[in-house]
């Protein structure tokens, strides 16, 4: 079995197990698709023919994509939007599209991203647990870069993301907090120097844990998701309207109420393992 085919037999048995048609391997040979850049040699995930579809349509014939942002919140599962519609429907009906996906075990942050960016299974990419190595296979980010696409990571210092992905040919912003990391993604879209821009939270994962995540100070976080992405697709209307562009709401893992006070997350468990990502698409 090729890395692409052992990749693609793993997302079909945990499809299997939770009755969806995607997992978060998806996600990468989509944006690939959108680009049209040719995918991870290791991917074995699918392009999701609906969003595929819909951006032949908006972007026209061989339009491609020109500009992504790419929001990640940090543990926004389907159990969230289960129990916070109010919430989570916000961005489902800006975003147009919510593709029930399963993610990786064990349900933790660096297994997770690791498949979301390369679509390659936890036992190809080689992250099987809470550990932060650099990624040695090939991901989205060295096939962004080899077809010259200008691409920043910004999140907070010495998480995952900031973490597995350097030493690729990508500029890597680091911050100490979820706001900042806000305001600098914002400045990043105004000055239109990226194709391609990756958005971390974390707080509501880190809040969650701490204090359980149906805690007020969790949904507050939660909401802030909300509000981020409403913003995000505000400002590419008004900055990107003259490029084919994608804005999309890709969390990594859902996560699980353990005690009164505490949450989490690691287990092969539906409250853990069921996300929504969501892809809003606009042609130029
Ligand atoms: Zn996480």
């Amino acid at each position: 079995m090729t890395p692409s085919e052992q990749s693609a037999a793993y997302f079909k048995k945990f499809e299997e197990k939770y009755n969806v048609n995607h997992c978060t391997g998806d996600f990468t040979p989509t944006l690939c698709e959108l680009f049209g850049v040719p995918k991870p040699d290791v991917c074995g995930g699918t392009a999701i023919a609906e969003v595929v579809d819909q951006a032949n349509h908006l972007f026209g014939g061989d339009g491609k994509c020109e500009r992504a942002l790419i929001f990640c919140p940090d543990a926004v599962g389907q159990v969230q939007y289960e129990r916070h519609p109010e919430i989570l429907t916000r961005v489902e009906k800006i975003a147009g599209f919510k593709v029930p996906s399963v993610t990786m075990m064990p349900s933790v942050t660096p297994v997770c991203f690791g498949t979301i960016f390369s679509g390659a299974s936890p036992d190809v990419h080689g992250i099987q647990e809470y550990a932060k190595p650099v990624l040695a296979i090939e991901t989205l980010f060295d096939v962004f870069a080899k077809a010259e696409k200008r691409v920043a990571i910004l999140a907070i210092n010495k998480c995952s993301i900031d973490t597995i992905f350097r030493m690729r040919n990508v500029d890597y912003f680091s911050f100490r907090s979820d706001q900042l990391v806000e305001d600098w993604t914002v400045r990043l879209m105004e000055l239109d120097e990226y194709d391609f821009i990756v958005s971390y939270m974390t707080m509501y994962d880190h809040v969650s844990h701490k204090k359980g995540p149906w805690s007020p100070e969790a949904t507050a976080e939660l909401e802030l998701s909300a509000t981020r992405f409403e913003r995000y697709c505000a400002l590419a209307d008004k900055l990107w309207a003259d490029k084919n562009r994608v804005v999309t709401f890709i969390p990594d893992h859902g996560n699980h109420q353990v005690d009164a006070d505490t949450g989490a997350h690691g287990k092969d468990i539906p409250d853990d393992m069921l996300v929504n990502h969501f892809y809003r698409l606009r042609g130029k």
